[in-house]
């Protein structure tokens, strides 16, 4: 009791490329340069990024990020990232 923050110090995802689970936190910032704007994180197992995503120029899979996140640079985040 008392202590009411929901700091949060981790977010997992599933790489879409090879299916492993990784902390969207921890991993780096891809530098391809598709997204200079919106760039994404690189899987710290496969190394590759969602920036090539067919989808990632479609707003509509763009939600705001919650607030933990966005204290870590994320803006808005992709739907596979949700
Ligand atoms: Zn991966
Ligand atoms: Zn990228």
């Amino acid at each position: 009791m008392g202590q009411t923050s929901t700091a949060r110090t981790s977010h997992s995802v599933e790489c879409r490329h090879c299916g492993k689970e990784f902390d969207l936190l921890a991993a780096t910032w891809c530098g391809c340069g598709v997204r200079v704007d919106r760039p994404s994180k690189v899987c710290p197992y496969c190394m590759q990024c969602i920036c090539l995503h067919p989808d990632y120029d479609n707003e509509a899979l763009w939600n705001n990020a919650p607030r933990y996140l966005r204290e870590h640079g994320f803006d808005r985040l992709f739907y596979l990232y949700l």
